[in-house]
């Protein structure tokens, strides 16, 4: 008797081993699942990042995870390497330094980068970037010509302060920049020729609004969101956020810069933190 009790114990381990097991699989909450890739992150975690989207944002993000955090992970790369705010959102709620000028500004015109007017500097990542667009529209007749590129935080001063004594402070601040809210002061925002409403039914505009993105260029203040952004429709204003920057702002923020650049200065810390750990 006592030889086939233990016996029949023993051949209940295995069935009891699983048990456990299933019972402690079931006690995992799936919201403290990690999400897959190198950023170590829970589901919950990671869906607290996105609460302030909009729902339909929210949602394709959410859908995509892991696709969308290995892209963060490329950008988190991009911004270490690269001090000059690239991917850092510039308005009037984020200055830059007075001091702030990047020391690897080139001259578009003499990079081959059609000018309407001389002296255009850019930084050599974002005039590069100009140059393979300017050649893909030229390609298909299409003329792509700088009207302005970087200012120093001075010039911009100027213009600002011009602008106010001509159209008045309330009307000058929905077009113009107060000093070191300007994004042209990065040294990657390029304005197009014809700077006027009408570029966006011009050739160049069109293609522009269709293919930047391609090259890494992005618009910055888009049609019905002054409130947001602080500026007036301006079709003709672009910013270089990098071609793995403008992929990610296309595929998963519905091209809108402010809410991709404003949702990576948020999380970047959060994100840079957790990838640092083994
Ligand atoms: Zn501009």
């Amino acid at each position: 008797m006592l030889l086939q009790g233990s016996s029949t114990k023993r051949a209940l381990i295995p069935f009891l081993i699983v048990f456990l097991c299933l019972l402690i699989i079931s006690c995992v909450n799936p919201e403290d699942k990690y999400v897959e890739g190198n950023i170590k992150i829970t589901e919950k975690e990671f869906a607290e990042t996105l609460g302030n989207l909009p729902a339909d944002v929210a949602e394709n993000i959410l859908a995509k995870r892991a696709v969308f955090l290995s892209y963060i992970e490329k950008l988190i790369n991009i911004s270490r390497q690269d001090e000059n705010f690239i991917l850092f959102p510039v308005d009037k709620t984020r200055f830059l330094p007075e001091t702030f000028r990047p020391s690897d500004l080139v001259d578009l015109e003499r990079e081959g980068v059609s000018v309407a007017r001389r002296g255009l500097l850019l930084r050599a990542n974002a005039a590069a970037a100009l140059l393979e667009m300017h050649r893909a529209a030229s390609s298909e007749g299409i003329l792509l010509s700088a009207a302005s590129a970087f200012r120093t935080f001075e010039h911009q001063r100027n213009i600002h302060n011009n602008f106010i004594r001509t159209h008045g402070q309330e009307a000058t601040e929905r077009f113009s920049a107060p000093p070191g809210a300007s994004q042209h002061q990065l040294g990657t925002a390029v304005d197009f020729f014809p700077i006027a409403v009408e570029f966006k039914d011009t050739r160049a505009g069109r293609w522009i609004k269709e293919n930047g993105w391609r090259y890494g260029f992005s618009l910055s203040y888009p049609y019905n969101f002054e409130e947001i952004t602080g500026y007036m429709y301006e079709p003709w204003h672009y910013r270089y956020i990098t071609k793995e920057g403008a992929l990610v702002e296309r595929e998963f923020f519905g091209g809108l810069q402010f809410l991709f650049l404003n949702y990576l200065a948020e999380h970047k810390g959060f994100f840079k933190e957790r990838l640092a750990v083994e």
